[in-house]
């Protein structure tokens, strides 16, 4: 369910035409939508209802400032995995004990930030991290709040790019030590063991993966407190996959559906649940606008060139993700369809965002749109070609405003130094 739909045959994102905005701001952008925002996220915290649980949307999703904070106003935690999401999710008004810091390379000054504002706790994923934790804590005088994060060692059966509960990932602690590394943080100055976490991978079309994770982790709960540990947070990760095409829509699991294998795996363990979903609250509430600058006709296929690049939106060339792309005026009923290469202007093959793509007939300067690029869109971008990063467009009902300026290419240029060898 989201809002960008068609009225009178133009695309609307909630009550605003993508075509006005493109207008004002140019293009191209990423556009988010509040109401499909706000409702992914209450549908999810609301499958939940009756367990223990925080939900910590994932910023890594999407870390735009107005999104933190249209989820923070619902009620939302953050689950962070760098000392510069800690930042931004601080600065748009989420609590410091609702957010969790996870991530494989924890540097110290990370932990000393995390320690300084009282995050609610660290997600450790080895050893070596853990006797860091313990030094820097102590150091600071102060108890490091830890879960520990165990690699059940799950296939998620996901895009291998985005795998991480296999024990040949390189996430957590294998779940056979488990026992012996939390008596090891037990027993280490300045750390206060709390529990445990995991994650398994993202974009989980198959709950049953979700349900071998779970029942492992209730196992290594039970063991714990048999062996005299407190167990109080189980922290369950994100990762619930959502349909990017028609196809998949059937089978998309839905967050009922997974709240369920929760409940079942986990619902009478008497520990606090912490969630992290990312792309489940986000992939969907946002587009990806972009207007054909050619039309071209190879000695093959029809070349769609549009002006939005894969340093805009890195998911086609990163994991071949489909973007499902419509055309933002709606065909005519019974429009003859063409097949064509929708690509970017980057001087990259891998610059191409869709292959025989059947789509209405389109001219250059019509706008055409990427559905489901509100996750792992505008946060992966990059200056590639330096091209600047791309405007972010917040809509809320009627009205719009632009939640990140687009970049100037003297921004980036700034950026450079000569030395003093080359300076004239
Ligand atoms: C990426 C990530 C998430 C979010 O995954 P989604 O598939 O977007 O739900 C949650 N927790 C951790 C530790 C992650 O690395």
């Amino acid at each position: 369910m989201d809002h960008f739909t068609y009225r009178n045959g133009r695309l609307h994102a909630e009550d605003v035409a993508i075509a006005d905005m493109a207008q004002q701001i140019g293009t191209p952008f990423y556009a988010y939508s509040t109401a499909t925002l706000e409702r992914h996220f209450n549908v999810f915290a609301g499958a939940l209802d009756g367990l223990d649980a925080l939900v910590c949307f994932a910023v890594k999703a999407n870390s735009n400032q107005a999104v933190i904070k249209t989820l923070a106003n619902l009620g939302a935690g953050a689950d962070v995995v760098s000392g510069g999401e800690l930042a931004r999710a601080l600065q748009a008004g989420v609590a410091a004990d609702k957010i969790v810091f996870s991530g494989v390379g924890k540097t110290d000054e990370e932990i000393r930030l995390a320690l300084e504002t009282g995050i609610r706790q660290l997600n450790v994923e080895s050893e070596p991290e853990l006797e860091r934790i313990s030094a820097i804590a102590c150091e600071m005088g102060v108890n490091a709040p830890v879960t520990l994060r165990v690699n059940p060692d799950v296939d998620a059966q996901t895009h291998e790019k985005i795998s991480t509960g296999k024990l040949e990932n390189k996430f957590g602690i294998e779940w056979t030590r488990v026992h012996d590394v939390y008596g090891k943080g037990a027993n280490l100055p300045g750390i206060q063991m709390r529990g445990l976490s995991m994650h398994i991978g993202s974009q989980l079309m198959d709950l049953q993966p979700f349900r071998d994770a779970y029942t492992r982790a209730g196992d290594l709960v039970a063991m714990l407190r048999a062996d005299g540990h407190t167990i109080e947070v189980l922290d369950i990760g994100g990762g619930l996959g959502i349909p990017y095409f028609e196809d998949e829509e059937a089978l998309a699991p839905s967050p009922a559906d997974y709240a369920q294998v929760v409940r079942e795996t986990l619902g009478g363990l008497d520990v606090e649940l912490v969630l992290e979903p990312g792309r489940m609250i986000a992939g969907n509430s946002g587009i990806l606008v972009t207007r054909v600058i050619y039309v071209k006709e190879g000695a093959t296929r029809t070349f769609l060139i549009v002006d939005a690049g894969m340093n805009d939106l890195a998911r086609p060339t990163l994991y071949s993700a489909f973007h499902k792309i419509e055309p933002e005026a709606e065909p005519a009923p019974g429009t003859d369809l063409i097949d064509a290469d929708i690509v970017g202007p980057i001087c990259e093959t891998g610059d191409t965002f869709a292959k025989d793509r059947r789509l209405p007939p389109v001219k250059a300067g019509d706008l055409l749109v990427m559905r489901t690029a509100g996750a792992y869109g505008a946060v992966q971008a990059g200056t590639y070609n330096t091209r600047p990063l791309i405007a972010e467009v917040m809509v809320n009902g009627a009205a719009f405003a632009v939640v990140r300026e687009r970049m100037d290419v003297e921004d980036i240029i700034a950026l450079d130094r000569l030395p003093d060898w080359l300076e004239d």
